[in-house]
């Protein structure tokens, strides 16, 4: 069987779902220098689970609490007739 390289342009891959799973990197932290094992999706972390929680408090996002207005029904004495 023959074979050869053919060039394979770039091409735009279509959004979709993949599975992926988590990895288990023995590094050194780059803030507190002990060495430690973290386990990513990603690429190999930098810092430790000490200098970088896993699941860092999110900031409470205060939503600006705007009322809103309302429909009202006002009662008034004046008949408009
Ligand atoms: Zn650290």
């Amino acid at each position: 069987m023959a074979s050869k390289y053919v060039h394979v342009r770039e091409y735009t891959v279509r959004a979709h779902q993949r599975l992926i799973h988590t990895r288990v990197f023995n590094f050194v932290c780059k803030q507190c220098d002990r060495s430690t094992k973290r386990e990513t999706y990603g690429p190999r972390p930098l810092y430790c689970e000490k200098c970088r929680p896993p699941q860092a408090p999110r900031k409470s996002v205060t939503r600006s609490q705007k009322a809103k207005p309302r429909p009202m029904a006002y009662k008034s004495g004046l008949d408009l007739n």
